[in-house]
Parts: structure tokens; C-alpha cells; sequence
């Protein structure tokens, strides 16, 4: 090659080397910079993530997480609930509670207890029970179920019925036991089960007719179905009568079932009966404790709540033989140890008064029931009159009703939840100003689906606002 040629192909090389160079200028500055960022945040990550206080902060939160027999725990419908109503105001429906006021003479009882001169009123009582309350509550259920209640050793006095339950369970499932819980059921069976460690096993009572007028008496169980869950790992089966969501008074026939198997399999009942008061028409409250060879095996209970209409004095009670209930009294003594003196002296005043009265038309356990089915029937008349399809209850003072035919007149994508049911609520809250509960929360995770159809409405309010939920539905409707 020539000395000209030699320095034309160097300088063509330098011009290409050039080029490649300012053309990779700009990636390459760009990966410096790259580079310079990650460095930049893997020194402050460092920063954030090796900060010893932040390490002993993550290690706290995990030690703080809640403790495994309550993971998977989430808030209950009610507290959801009540948030969504403080929040949208709607015409309230949902949970259950009257909106009038009580009886005066339970409510007149507790002023005149606040201002009683006796200082012991305002004091710790009896831990399993204040003495004047069993004594009342021994007098009234003794006649109930034709024997001797003992007022000391077969009564316990809880905070609700909510507490009854929960010391019945804790103080007698262990950890692998099975427990039959009838689906649709009140929400806390579940949780208070596997917080005790045991397994529930569900049933859920099915509607056996689509057509014409449906009543709670037409949701049954399968009795076969029934028969296969029972086994010798059961510990227990828990029955509410009258029902909550349902309003099924279980039929002495369906009681004698359960009560067999109960005896078969040496099965203890769990019998929530805080509606016993709320039963219509020829629907007759039995107490399954009162079936041959059931009152050893039965723990039954009640609510002043419901009882007297007073939800917020959360004082319930749990009675049966002394033998199980020594094991509630148990749990009692080193959870709650003693429930308010006060609430528990104006309940006792209270059911001596309608002791005295009971059965005549003055009892308040007469008159509450009839002022509720006037009160069912028009919220039965309203729901069919807005397309919906209520099942007609018997006991209590919910109402189920089927809303599905009313799933085109709505569109619920801006709901995000996973239940239908959910979405309905959620969307009539919002939209319509009206509050029912979504059944679907009174089922296990397997049977959520058979709840999706349905609202849970509440009908212990005063007529206006049943006439204004009526209102709301017939404008909807038009
Ligand atoms: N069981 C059922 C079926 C209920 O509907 C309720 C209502 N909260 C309870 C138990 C709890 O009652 P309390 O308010 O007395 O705790
Ligand atoms: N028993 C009432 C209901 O079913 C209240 C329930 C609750 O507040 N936990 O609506």
C-alpha cells in the first residue's frame, strides 16, 4: 500500500471509530447515569432498608401480626356495615336493633337505679351472676322447660348472647373437635369455633318450593345430609330457633331429628334461642332442652337485648345442667369475671314484673310479638309490591327476601366486591338510601353462593320508616 493510500485507510478508520463513538456517546452516558441512579438508590435503600430502627420496626410488626388461630380474620358484616351507614346515612334496615324506644318500667328500673341509695348497686356483683337476675331468670325458666332450674349453679349471666355463645364454645371445644353449624347462621359461630381450635362442618337448611308464597317453614335439611356430618369426632351442633336470617321456628319433628342424633353420637346442642319471644301465627318456640334426653346435653340462650328490646345493655345468659355449665363459668371468670351490676339489677326488675303477668295480654311478651307481625306484614307487602320475593318468617324480626329479579334494573360493576349480595347492599346504600344486610356473610366459604339472591331486612322499626323504605322501593320500582 502507498504511504497516501496507508493515510487515507487510517483516517477512513479514525472517521468510523469516531462515529461509533458518538453515536454510542449518548447510550453510554446513559448507562453511566443508569449505573450512578442504581448505586444512588441501592445507598439509600441501604439507608432505608438496613436503618436498624426500621429492621426492629418490620421484626416488631411481624411479631405483633395477629396469632395464628385468628389469622384469615377479617371485620364482621356489622362493622363494615355500620361504617357504610355513618358514612351514607341510609333509611337503616340492616342491623338489628328497634328504633323505639323500650318498655318504660326496664328503662324507669335503671334511672332509679342510678339513683339509688344503696351503694352496692353500683358495684362489682356476683361474677356468674347477679342474684336477684338468676334468682328471676330460675323462676321463669323452670316453668318453661317443667323442671328446677338451680338460679347458682345452672345460670350464667353474660356480656349478650354474643358471650353466652362464646364461653359455650371455648369451654367446650378442643382443638380437632367438629361442630355442626346449620347455614344460613348468625356470623360468630364460625370464627368463635376456629378460634377454639375446632372444625366446623356445615348443613344449610335449603328453600324446598320456588313457587307462590314462601315461608321460613319451607327451608328444611336434608335429613340424610344431616345424618352423614354427625360422627365421633363431633362435639357439637349449634341450632338457632327462631332463626337469624331465616325466621324458621323449627317444628317439633326437625327438633326431635336433631335431638336423636344428638343422643346417638353423645353430641352436645348449642341452642341459641334469643327470639323465643318473636313467634307468629300458629308457630310454636319449643325448647329443645325439654325433648327426652336432651336437657344434659343442651345449653340454652337468652338476650335482654332481645328480650326487652334494649340491644344495647349486652346482657345475656346461658342455662342448662351444672355440669356444663361450670365449664362456661370457666371461661367467664377469666374473660369478662363480671358483667355491670346496674344493667343486671333492672333486667331482674323487669322479668319479675312480666313474671307476674306472664301469659295475659298486658305481658310485654305478648304485645312485642303482635305489634312485630303487623309490622312483618307490611314489610312482606312492600318488598312483593317492589318485585322482590321475601320469605315470610315465623319467629323474629328479620326478613329474607329473593332480589334477583331486580338484577337487570341495576348495574353493580361499580361495586368491587366478590358477592353478589354484597354489591347489592353496597350499591342500594349508596344509591337508594336504603340498608339491608348481604346473607351471604351467614355462610361458609363453600356455600357463599346460596346467599347471593338474597337481602336481609330488619323490621323492629318504627311504621315511618318502614313506610319510608316502602316509599323508596315504589319510587325505585316506578
Ligand atoms: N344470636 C343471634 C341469633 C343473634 O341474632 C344475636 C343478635 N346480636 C345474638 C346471638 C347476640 O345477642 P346479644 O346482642 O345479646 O349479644
Ligand atoms: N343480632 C343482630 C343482627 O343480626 C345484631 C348483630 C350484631 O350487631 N352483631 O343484626
Amino acid at each position: 500500500m502507498s504511504s497516501i493510500a496507508h493515510v487515507r485507510f487510517c483516517q477512513f478508520h479514525l472517521c468510523i471509530v469516531l462515529l461509533i463513538l458518538m453515536l454510542s456517546l449518548p447510550s453510554r452516558l446513559l448507562c453511566q447515569q443508569t449505573r450512578q441512579l442504581r448505586d444512588k438508590q441501592a445507598i439509600l435503600s441501604n439507608i432505608v432498608h438496613r436503618n436498624p430502627q426500621r429492621e426492629q420496626s418490620n421484626a416488631t410488626m411481624d411479631k405483633f401480626g395477629l396469632p395464628k388461630r385468628l389469622q384469615g380474620s377479617k371485620p364482621s358484616v356489622w362493622n363494615e356495615y355500620i361504617g357504610l351507614a355513618m358514612k351514607y346515612k341510609p333509611l337503616n334496615l340492616g342491623q338489628g336493633f328497634p328504633d323505639e324506644l323500650p318498655p318504660s318500667y326496664v328503662t324507669d328500673a335503671l334511672a332509679d337505679i342510678a339513683k339509688s341509695d344503696n351503694p352496692l348497686l353500683q358495684q362489682y356483683t356476683r361474677g356468674y351472676g347477679h342474684v336477684r337476675l338468676v334468682q328471676a331468670l330460675s323462676k321463669l325458666y323452670s316453668n318453661l322447660v317443667g323442671r328446677e332450674v338451680n338460679p347458682l349453679s345452672e345460670i350464667l349471666v353474660t356480656s349478650g348472647a354474643y358471650e353466652a355463645l362464646y364461653s359455650s364454645i371455648m369451654g367446650h371445644v378442643d382443638v380437632g373437635d367438629e361442630v355442626i353449624i346449620i347455614e344460613p347462621f348468625f356470623d360468630c359461630y364460625e370464627p368463635m369455633v376456629k378460634m377454639a381450635g375446632g372444625i366446623p362442618r356445615f348443613i344449610a337448611l335449603k328453600p324446598n318450593k320456588s313457587n307462590g308464597t314462601i315461608s321460613s317453614a319451607d327451608w328444611v335439611l336434608d335429613d340424610a345430609e344431616l345424618e352423614q356430618l354427625f360422627n365421633n369426632k363431633t362435639k357439637m351442633i349449634i341450632l338457632n330457633t327462631p332463626h337469624n336470617p331465616i325466621g324458621k321456628v323449627f317444628h317439633r319433628d326437625e327438633l326431635e331429628r336433631i335431638a336423636a342424633l344428638c343422643r346417638k353420637w353423645n353430641v352436645l346442642c348449642l341452642s341459641d334461642e334469643v327470639y323465643e319471644w318473636m313467634v307468629y301465627d300458629d308457630a310454636k318456640h319449643i325448647r329443645i332442652c325439654t325433648l327426652p334426653g336432651m336437657w344434659e346435653r343442651t345449653i340454652t340462650i337468652g338476650s335482654a337485648g332481645k328480650t326487652f328490646s334494649v340491644t344495647g345493655w349486652k346482657i345475656g345468659w346461658a342455662y342448662g345442667p351444672a355440669n356444663l355449665i361450670t365449664n362456661l363459668q370457666m371461661v367467664h371468670q377469666n374473660s369478662v369475671y363480671t358483667c355491670p351490676t346496674p344493667i343486671q339489677e333492672a333486667v331482674a326488675r323487669g322479668f319479675e314484673l312480666e313474671l307476674e303477668r306472664l301469659g295475659s295480654p298486658e305481658s310485654y311478651f305478648n304485645s312485642l310479638p303482635q305489634e312485630l307481625k303487623i309490622k312483618r306484614n307490611f314489610m312482606a307487602k312492600f318488598l312483593e309490591d317492589a318485585g322482590l320475593k321475601p320469605t315470610i318468617p315465623e319467629g323474629g324480626y328479620f326478613m329474607l327476601a329473593d332480589w334477583s329479579s331486580l338484577g337487570n334494573k341495576i348495574d353493580l360493576t361499580s361495586e368491587t366486591d366478590e358477592y353478589r349480595d354484597y354489591k347489592f347492599t353496597k350499591w342500594m346504600t349508596k344509591n337508594m338510601g336504603l340498608q339491608g344486610i348481604p346473607p351471604s356473610a351467614f355462610y361458609g366459604e363453600a356455600h357463599k353462593k346460596l346467599g347471593e339472591n338474597f337481602v336481609r331486612y330488619c323490621f323492629i322499626k318504627k311504621q315511618e320508616n318502614l313506610e319510608k323504605a316502602a316509599d323508596l322501593l315504589k319510587k325505585w320500582k316506578s
